[in-house]
């Protein structure tokens, strides 16, 4: 049975878009910094005002890159487009505005018994930010992307049409917004398909490992009988400790309470930090201390397991006014370990090492949009400051081995890898048929560039 939580007209829905200003948007890198990107009321919604295009929708921006900027642009933000459209609490299924954030439906939902199918590292995302990255999870080789769990959108285009769109109704459509970087037009709303849960806690376990292969074997085992997995990987150890980390893995529990994490971080960063703070040797002290901390095995809330970057607020700050960039890729099973040992080292050598990486295995449940990033292999993610030129090198380097070992890049993270990674990942010319005209990122821009 479905109940409908709210339901404003048309005309209220309009008014929402009302309250345009120029407000500097950044992604959660900080880099590239962009220039003059207006928010804007957008044309289509109100034909009598002119817009200047390119236009481009943006979420909560915690894509670390530039597929979330819009340099001289029209940034449409859907902060204001968050309502709860209804919900089917026997079947779990959710209508929502695309601007909601998973932090708000996880308040909502979880009391009820239910859970987000799939979700990333923070829950300050948007669902249309969610979808438009196609994002994955600890769970991806039980659930596949977030795409996966998608019933029906609904797309609005420049020409003022609104498209409904989903596996049935026209499915290359769906398939190009889907992962489609919110170039294909702005996602006004989305069904989903949520999991039944029993408690808000996750029987949860951390175990020390010491190298690359035998982070495989714990995965490889773990992914039968656990449905979350992941591992935090020391970043900037040589020798002897090269590789090391901790597995961590997990399942929903069936006893605790069916109770909300905090809606918001626990603690602010109040300021930028100085650029000197994050460098070689206080990295490396954090992945040491950070290794050796004691590790234990219990029943805690989803909050800390799934999101526990969030309890610090703009936690991006403590890289300072430069920004960072996160390298994430995937490597097909094919390259394996041995492409990672490669982008590690290379981090290492290269850069400052990394502050946070993440490793994680990925199954072969296929990716449903035209520019998904997940395939079956391992996606690492490492995060450096930004050095300028030293950083553009080091992406380079990194994109070489990602290139040699038939990887990909994801387009939530990227802020600088090479426009050719996008052509051998994926068919760029079957997906521009569905771009919307007056949508442009800095990203396919960038991506673009060389090819014109
Ligand atoms: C701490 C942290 C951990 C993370 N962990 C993961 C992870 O584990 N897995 C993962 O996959 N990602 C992860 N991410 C990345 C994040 O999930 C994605 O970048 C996500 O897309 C951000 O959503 P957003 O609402 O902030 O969108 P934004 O960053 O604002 O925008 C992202 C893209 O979506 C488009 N978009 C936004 N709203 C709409 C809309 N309504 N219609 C059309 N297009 C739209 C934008 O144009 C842009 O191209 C993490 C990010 C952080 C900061």
């Amino acid at each position: 049975m479905s109940d409908l939580i709210s339901s404003n007209n048309p005309s209220s829905f309009l008014k929402k878009f009302f309250g345009a200003g120029i407000e500097s948007f950044e992604s959660w890198g900080r880099y590239p910094k962009v220039q003059n990107q207006n928010e804007f009321i957008p044309y289509w919604l109100n034909e009598a005002i002119p817009y200047s295009s390119p236009l481009l929708a943006y979420g909560l921006g915690r894509s670390y890159g530039d597929c979330c900027l819009c340099d001289n642009g029209t940034i449409i933000s859907t902060r204001n487009i968050n309502r709860l459209i209804s919900f089917d609490k026997e079947d779990g299924i959710i209508e929502c505005d695309a601007g909601i954030s998973f932090s708000d439906l996880l308040e909502f939902i979880v009391p009820h018994g239910w859970f987000l199918p799939v979700t990333p590292g923070t829950r300050f995302v948007t669902l249309g930010g969610a979808i438009a990255n196609d994002v994955h999870g600890k769970n991806h080789h039980r659930e596949g992307t977030f795409g996966r769990h998608i019933i029906e959108l609904e797309l609005l285009r420049s020409d003022c049409k609104s498209l409904i769109l989903s596996a049935g109704n026209n499915p290359e459509f769906f398939n190009a917004t889907i992962g489609g970087i919110g170039l294909t037009g702005l996602i006004t709303k989305a069904k989903i398909k949520l999991k039944k849960i029993h408690s808000a806690f996750i029987d949860a376990e951390t175990i020390r490992f010491g190298n690359l292969n035998d982070f495989d074997k714990l995965s490889r085992e773990s992914d039968s009988t656990h449905e979350y997995t992941v591992a935090w990987l020391d970043g900037s150890s040589r020798g002897k400790s090269f590789g090391r980390g901790h597995f961590i893995r997990g399942n929903h529990s069936e006893e605790g309470a069916l109770v909300p994490g905090k809606k918001n971080p626990s603690i602010t960063i109040p300021c930028d930090f100085p650029e000197f703070f994050l460098n070689r040797l206080s990295i490396r002290a954090f992945n040491e201390t950070y290794f050796r901390k004691p590790l234990a095995n219990s029943k805690i809330h989803y909050s800390p397991f799934f999101y526990p970057l969030d309890v610090l607020g703009k936690w991006n700050r403590i890289y300072g006014k430069r920004g960072f960039f996160q390298y994430q890729c995937v490597i097909p099973e094919t390259a394996g370990i041995p492409a990672i040992h490669d982008l590690l080292e290379t981090g290492i050598k290269l850069g400052t090492g990394s502050f946070l990486t993440v490793l994680k295995h990925f199954g072969e449940l296929k990716s449903p949009g035209m520019l998904s990033f997940p395939m079956k292999g391992y996606t690492i993610t490492m995060d450096f400051p930004f050095e300028k030129l030293k950083s553009i090198e080091l992406i380079k380097r990194l994109d070489a081995i990602t290139r040699s070992a038939g990887g990909r890049v994801y387009t939530a993270k990227d802020a600088g890898s090479a426009d050719d990674l996008y052509y051998s990942s994926f068919n760029i010319e079957k997906f521009e048929k569905f771009i919307d005209p007056a949508f442009s990122s800095n990203l396919w821009r960038r991506v673009k560039r060389s090819r014109v």
